[in-house]
């Protein structure tokens, strides 16, 4: 069985890998020229965990990341008022969560679906599905296409689905900081100018820390206002932001997203293309639980029969919750999109 996967994200290596791995000769177009993604962190509960350990990546993601079993709530001024364990969603031999860089993860997986032997073209865009053709002119014949080309997918579009992205009135800080040594663990501030201000370790020296905000036009700032802002809105927080502070410097990598969310309607395939990961599902909320959605139909997918009915509903009975999609606090004025989004990066978050 010969296999296109449009996108070499999260979703799109891991469902190169786990199909390879079964026996399908696995091609992954990738749009961009080299593996590059948002210097930030990502945060990986248990039952992501579980997939990367399928994946046979467990302890590569285990060495470069950082794992812990609880998790707690501060005040503004950084008083400890709640910690609790974490659930253990990927089974009781894995940590609850594990935090990393997000581009040492991207190399794990593109490593992965290297080595079960799939093909990966860089700077090779898919311009048509159906029939298969990509920038360069060529054309390809394949008995599956998948779409794993993230929220903003084309491959969607091409299938004529017309579900598009709404942003839920959100706006994400991020920056990638020192470790203090007394962050060990995802902490939340509930309070203060943010919605919610968090933190997560991402290996032994770094974490990465980020504010809620409501969602604003931020495309025009210039690095350097960028740590301002972000430095301003973190000022109030006290306890480990205190050292956090100290690295919302112009020189640190610093982003802006705004939450966005999508879910398409299923079937999420016309014919034998299909569409995946952030193509079909995309979370907004910083729910921990919520998150992983990129593995849910990459895992299914080896998982299922090929056949367009059964991979359906296989995917559809996995606990993907749609539940969890809904809006922000600031959603009642989606209008306040500017022209597109507010996306200061267009790479991968
Ligand atoms: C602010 C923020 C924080 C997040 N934090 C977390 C977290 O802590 N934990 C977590 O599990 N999830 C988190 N997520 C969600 C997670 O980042 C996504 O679910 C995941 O990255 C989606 O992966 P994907 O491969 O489906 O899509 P993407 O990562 O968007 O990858 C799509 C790929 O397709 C390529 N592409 C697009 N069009 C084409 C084309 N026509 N031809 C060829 N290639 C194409 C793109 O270049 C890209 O590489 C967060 C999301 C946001 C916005």
């Amino acid at each position: 069985m010969r296999v296109l996967i449009v996108g070499g994200g999260i979703t799109g290596t891991s469902l190169a890998a786990l199909l390879a791995r079964a026996g399908m000769t696995v091609d992954v177009a990738e749009r961009r020229p080299e593996w590059s993604v948002l210097g930030s962190g990502i945060t990986l509960q248990g039952n992501a965990l579980r997939v990367l350990r399928e994946l046979g990546v467990w302890d590569e993601v285990r060495s470069k990341g950082y794992a812990f079993d609880s998790v707690a709530i501060r005040a503004v001024d950084g008083r400890l008022l709640a910690e609790h364990d974490d659930i253990k969603s990927g089974g009781p031999d894995l940590p609850a969560t594990l935090g990393m860089f997000r581009p040492d993860l991207c190399a794990i997986l593109v490593d992965a679906a290297e080595r079960a032997g799939a093909r990966l073209m860089l700077g090779t865009t898919v311009t048509s599905v159906d029939p298969v053709r990509f920038s360069d002119g060529t054309t390809g014949d394949y008995d599956l296409v998948v779409g794993a080309d993230g929220i903003n997918s084309s491959v969607r579009a091409m299938l004529g689905i017309d579900t598009v992205p709404q942003p839920v009135g959100i706006g994400a800080w991020r920056v990638h900081a020192r470790r203090p040594k007394s962050i060990e663990r995802t902490e939340f501030v509930l309070g203060g100018p943010c919605y919610l201000a968090g933190y997560c370790p991402t290996s032994e020296d770094t974490i990465y820390a980020y504010l809620l905000e409501e969602a604003q036009d931020r495309t025009s700032l210039s690095p350097a206002e960028y740590a301002t802002a972000m430095r301003e809105l973190a000022e109030p927080y006290g306890g480990p932001w205190d050292d956090i502070k100290q690295d919302i410097t112009g020189s640190a990598p610093i982003h802006y997203t705004w939450f966005e969310s999508l879910l398409v309607e299923r079937p999420w395939n016309r014919g034998n293309v299909i569409i995946m990961g952030d193509a079909a599902h995309a979370c907004p909320r910083p729910s921990p639980r919520a998150r992983p959605s990129a593995w849910r139909t990459p895992w299914c997918s080896p998982n299922c029969s090929a056949t367009e009915a059964r991979w359906t509903r296989r995917c559809s009975t996995r606990s993907w919750n749609a539940a969890s999609t809904g809006p922000g606090p600031s959603s009642k004025d989606p209008s306040r999109s500017p022209a597109g989004r507010c996306t200061r990066d267009r790479t991968p978050t």
